[in-house]
């Protein structure tokens, strides 16, 4: 039977085989890089499919992604795959929002947010939301389901009903051009050629 894998999926341990077209080594595990069908055969570990330019997101790359689970002081993000001409990036894990003291409430579930890669743990990537670009993106009123709009700096307001929340909302709130823009200029890929 095929074993059908998506990016992120482990595929076999360091001890197993040798990471090879299409996987990723990263803290003893060898990763997807692909949708694709898994394979080990002579200790080589590899996912078959079309083959192209995939890297995993990498510490001080900025992502978009989904919150997935708030659960008040964490919140889990499923980051969205990037195509940084010729490179697409990919998560291997989920991100993770922790908050700390002083920090504006943090966003719900379904909330689309802009983040900084602050670290690449073992089990998630820490995301920062901190400087002005980052926060929420995109958002709709939990009530009526809205959309949200953006009056004035980290405030939310219903269209409909008028619902007001402040929120640690991005400067690029809306505005997918300029949330392409500075994704494109921060994820470069002359930015990470020499590291
Ligand atoms: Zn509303």
């Amino acid at each position: 039977m095929p074993d059908i894998v998506l990016p992120g999926d482990i595929i076999a341990t360091e001890e197993e085989a040798v990471p090879s077209d299409g996987t990723y080594l990263e803290d003893s595990n060898i990763y997807s890089l692909l949708t694709g069908v898994a394979k080990t055969s002579s200790s080589k570990a590899y996912v078959g499919g079309k083959l192209r330019d995939v890297q995993p997101f990498k510490s001080r790359m900025s992502v978009i992604g989904e919150v997935e689970e708030n659960m008040r002081t964490v919140l889990f993000v499923k980051i969205a795959e990037q195509f940084i001409n010729p490179v697409k990036y990919v998560a291997l894990k989920s991100g993770k929002i922790v908050a700390k003291p002083g920090m504006l409430e943090l966003p719900r579930a379904g909330d689309i947010v802009l983040a900084y890669i602050y670290a690449s743990m073992k089990d998630n990537y820490v995301l920062d939301m901190r400087a002005d670009e980052y926060g929420i993106v995109y958002a709709k009123c939990p009530y009526c389901d809205a959309e949200l709009a953006n009056p004035s700096k980290n405030v939310l307001e219903c269209k409909s009903c008028k619902l007001t929340e402040r929120k640690k909302v991005s400067l690029l709130y809306n505005n997918a051009a300029a949330i392409e823009q500075f994704l494109a200029k921060n994820n470069s890929v002359s930015q990470w050629k020499h590291q």
